[in-house]
């Protein structure tokens, strides 16, 4: 493989939350194959802090059993695993009292590193720790935090950690992790767009009938019961990354690819979107696997809440009022139990203005998906004849834009989201991280919804285990003559 990789410089990242499942399947891993792949250098260092009573070595063995477990193939082929440990250190800590704070800052005083803290916990810890970083000196100008979502749970939560976290670090020191914004593909989706002459001419009202964004996931609810049931899909998932994509698919082209630019961008999208009327809201619970209800429970068997309205689906038809995309609706869905794992954005142009082949009028439309997971990738359907004699008979073909089959597939290091954005902490790029202003914007757009279906009293459909959500949710894009994409690997 050749190496494109350019080691950072030489940091310390405390991990709060370092024995959680966050750190050990994601951010553990993310790090041991950037180490492998070259990008860290030998003098960084890697810091868990935890209540659990872990000395140093222990706290090793649990980073290595992470690391076989959650790595992955890229990591089972590396070898450097021992070399990876030594950089590995642990502290006990107590975010919310004085044990261990003193260690972590001797541990950290006199180095000239750069330094990063990722809040892997709860957020109500966010406050606490922000504010012992920098009761004990460990909140200068240099340093980093990461915050994990959820980023408040309203306008009102948002606004006061952004406020708590104001307290003490500067906006250009947080870094608001939200991993969809890490996917290979979503920028590639900037460089598809703002790279090439084809696409942005194109890219408006006038060309594209409607956009869908759909992430669809098999799991359930099981283990965050508690947290989901007071979520639901639209706090989960909509607020922060449906509608990332769907800032990154409608914002105007940012005058340089620099993180103020682009995030100024990403906010006067959210800004212009319209409240969305009831009618173009269809929210969805999960009912259990006929026959095998004790392994797939109902959402509300699940959550033990046999009267919960939280929906574990929804769809929304969003319109976004400017000058570029009045008039094009955007679908957005996203639930669990569903069908099959697939997250796709997909741009839908319009019908050719005049059909000169007479059999096939309305049939063809271009297309552009862009596949985020299980496989990441972009491709473009296009109209072509069929090969052969037999006449002038069409057929949609897709060209497939994956920069795997392009390139050549041996050369291409595939980096997971988390690996690049903890990356990008260490190197101070701001740029797929969200900023207060967007988070708060979001917000402002959401509550209301989810106040409205709160005053209507409104109770989710159910829907069956395996299917592709309620069927309301299919009604609403029938009305407008349109179908949801169906959800494919
Ligand atoms: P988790 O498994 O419950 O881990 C929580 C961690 O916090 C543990 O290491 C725990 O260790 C530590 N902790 C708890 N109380 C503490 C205290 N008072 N002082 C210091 N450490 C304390 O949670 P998680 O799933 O890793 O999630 C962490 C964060 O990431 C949350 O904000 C979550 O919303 C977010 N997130 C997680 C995922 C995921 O896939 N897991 C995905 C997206 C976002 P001790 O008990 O030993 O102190």
């Amino acid at each position: 493989m050749v190496s494109r990789v350019i080691p950072v410089d030489t940091f310390d990242l405390v991990i709060f939350g370092g024995t959680g499942d966050l750190a050990r399947r994601k951010i553990l891993p993310g790090l041991f194959r950037r180490f492998c792949a070259g990008q860290i250098p030998a003098g960084a260092r890697v810091i868990g802090a935890a209540r659990s009573a872990h000395n140093t070595d222990e706290y090793r063995q649990i980073v290595r059993e992470a690391i076989e477990e959650f790595g992955g193939a890229r990591a089972d082929a590396c070898d450097h695993l021992d070399d990876f440990l030594q950089m590995i250190e642990y502290v006990v800590i107590d975010a919310r009292g004085d044990d261990g704070w003193k260690e972590l800052a001797d541990l950290m005083a006199g180095t000239d590193r750069i330094e990063a803290y990722y809040f892997s916990v709860a957020p109500a810890l966010f406050g606490d720790i922000a504010k012992r970083l920098k009761k004990w000196g460990l909140a200068d100008a240099g340093a980093r935090i990461v915050v994990e979502k959820p980023f408040g749970r309203d306008l009102t939560t948002a606004r006061a950690l952004n406020k708590t976290l104001a307290t003490y670090f500067n906006e250009d020191q947080i870094y608001r992790i939200d991993h969809y914004l890490g996917k290979e593909t979503v920028q590639n989706l900037m460089a598809v767009r703002f790279g090439n002459m084809l696409f942005e001419p194109l890219w408006n009202s006038q060309y594209v009938d409607h956009i869908q964004i759909t992430v669809a996931e098999t799991v359930g609810v099981a283990g965050r019961g508690d947290y989901y049931d007071n979520a639901g899909a639209m706090r989960d998932m909509v607020q922060n990354h449906l509608m990332q994509l769907l800032c990154l698919i409608a914002m105007e082209p940012p005058a340089r690819f620099s993180p103020d630019a682009v995030r100024d961008e990403k906010l006067k999208v959210i800004r212009a979107l319209e409240p969305v009327e009831p009618h173009h809201i269809v929210r969805g619970q999960y009912q259990a696997e006929p026959g095998n209800e004790e392994q797939h429970p109902s959402y509300r068997t699940a959550v033990e809440n046999p009267r919960s309205r939280t929906e574990s689906f929804i769809a929304l038809r969003i319109e976004i009022s400017n000058w570029r995309w009045a008039g094009t609706p955007f679908y957005v869905r996203t639930g669990k139990r569903l069908a099959e794992r697939s997250s796709e954005i997909t741009v839908v142009f319009k019908d050719t203005p005049h059909n000169i082949f007479e059999e096939d009028a309305g049939r063809h439309r271009n297309v552009l998906s862009i596949h985020l997971q299980p496989n990441e990738g972009i491709t473009l359907g296009v109209t072509i004849k069929e090969p052969g004699p037999g006449g002038m008979r069409l057929i949609d073909v897709p060209l497939d834009m994956t920069f795997a089959e392009t390139l050549d597939a041996d050369e291409i290091e595939h980096v997971d989201a988390y690996e690049r954005l903890i990356m990008d902490v260490i190197r101070g790029n701001q740029t797929l991280f969200m900023r207060c202003d967007e988070v708060e914007a979001a917000w402002e757009w959401t509550d209301p919804i989810i106040e409205g279906w709160e005053a209507r009293n409104d109770v989710p459909r159910p829907y069956d285990f395996g299917s592709t959500g309620p069927i309301a949710a299919h009604e609403m894009l029938r009305r407008e003559k349109r179908e949801w994409r169906q959800v494919t690997e």
